[in-house]
């Protein structure tokens, strides 16, 4: 059995380790876009706290899911996949807002072990925990939330899926009807899977994924620890977390009818700016590190695109992750490669199916 994976982003560098931990040969093929989702993403690794109800499901197995594949690749000598828990804040001014999200996430923590502990903070222990904080914000606080550099993950299934046997060529497939083609060359495979982020329609016409850019800056806080500070979520779609090594990352801009324009804008670098600022005051001083521009593969009903294509059951596609990638992709990528190998997927894949836009 021989699959050749087009993309080699979080979601085809998960899904390439999974095949090949299968036992089957795998070729993934890598054309150096500018601009992969990947490289630019936040990495938070949350779900519990959404305020989406058709993502949620698979969000939550997802992150469910997390601690096995840091597992697989502890037990394959991968150690560092950046992977860590250190909590989620949902924080607000507002009481009705905080109940409201202490509610929600309570009732989804029930059901999810790696949600962990579910409590209410005022401003001051939310501040203990992330220092530069506005003094007026409480918070819930999710013991689970997790966060994750892609670009290390990534770095690290590459890695482990390379000490594997997988083989990666540089270059720009194309499908043709018994493989893939790059560099002037045809390859056949028994199975090709499409995880080329934004770019996917290119491959796939028919599969209804667009560019959304995502600006988000990266903040130094020189001489303070920030290690263990705690993904904070505002209620809107922006978000601070923290990394080791003084580094704290706003975001992020959600750009829709983009395109592929790979730029940082004055006002993308404002909304960013303002609403870092807004949350958390104590970055006024901190050093305005880099802003980085990434491509969010999305789709018009914000789920993903997993599963064979109907006239083409040899292509798999997995993309369409949107603003949940870092996320998704993982998961995604072992229900792909169980597909891939002909057996049954753990998660029912018939909402994700990648016909489902020719019906609408
Ligand atoms: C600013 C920002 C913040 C985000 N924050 C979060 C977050 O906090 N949590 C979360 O879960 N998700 C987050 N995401 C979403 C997440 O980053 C994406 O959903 C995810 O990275 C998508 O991964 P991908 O592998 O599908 O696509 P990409 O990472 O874009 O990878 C696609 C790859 O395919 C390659 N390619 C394209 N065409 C071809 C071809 N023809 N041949 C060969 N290769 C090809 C490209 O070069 C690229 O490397 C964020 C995204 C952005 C932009």
């Amino acid at each position: 059995m021989r699959v050749i994976v087009i993309g080699s982003g979080i979601a085809g560098a998960a899904t390439a380790y999974q095949i090949v931990r299968r036992g089957a040969e795998v070729v993934l093929v890598e054309a150096e876009r500018t601009g992969p989702a990947t490289a630019a993403g936040a990495g938070i690794v949350c779900p519990w706290t959404s305020r989406s109800a058709e993502g949620y499901p698979a969000a939550s197995l997802a992150a469910e899911y997390y601690p096995k594949l840091i597992g697989e690749l502890a037990e394959d000598g991968w150690r560092d996949s950046s992977f860590e828990v250190v909590g989620g804040m949902v924080v607000s001014a507002d009481e009705g807002e905080l109940t409201e999200a202490y509610q929600r996430v309570s009732a989804r923590a029930a059901e999810s072990p790696a949600a962990g502990e579910v409590r209410r903070l005022d401003p001051g222990q939310a501040r203990e925990l992330f220092p530069v904080l506005a003094p007026e914000l409480g918070a819930v606080h999710v013991a689970g939330g997790g966060r994750v550099d892609g670009r290390q993950l990534r770095r690290t299934l590459l890695s482990a899926a390379a000490a594997r046997g997988v083989q990666t060529i540089q270059g720009t497939a194309s499908l043709t009807g018994s493989g893939v083609r790059v560099n002037g060359a045809d390859l056949a495979a028994d199975k090709v899977v499409v995880a080329a982020g934004a770019w996917s329609p290119e491959l796939v016409p028919s599969v209804e994924v667009a560019p959304q850019r995502g600006q988000i800056s990266h903040f130094g806080l020189p001489g303070v620890e920030t290690a263990t500070w705690p993904v904070v979520l505002p209620v809107s779609s922006h978000y601070l977390l923290a990394f080791p090594g003084s580094r704290v990352v706003a975001g992020a801009t959600r750009e829709t009818g983009s395109g592929f324009d790979y730029r940082i804008t004055a006002a993308g670098q404002r909304e960013v700016l303002d609403h870092a600022l807004s949350i958390a005051p104590g970055l006024a001083d901190a050093t305005l590190l880099e802003t980085r521009v990434g491509f969010r593969p999305a789709t018009p009903d914000g789920l993903p695109v997993l599963g064979p294509l109907e006239d083409r059951p040899d292509v798999l596609l997995a993309t369409g992750f949107g603003p949940g990638g870092l996320t998704l992709a993982p998961y995604a990528g072992a229900l792909i490669a169980a597909l891939a190998l002909g057996e049954r997927p753990e998660l029912d894949l018939t909402p994700y199916r990648p016909g489902r836009f020719s019906a609408r």
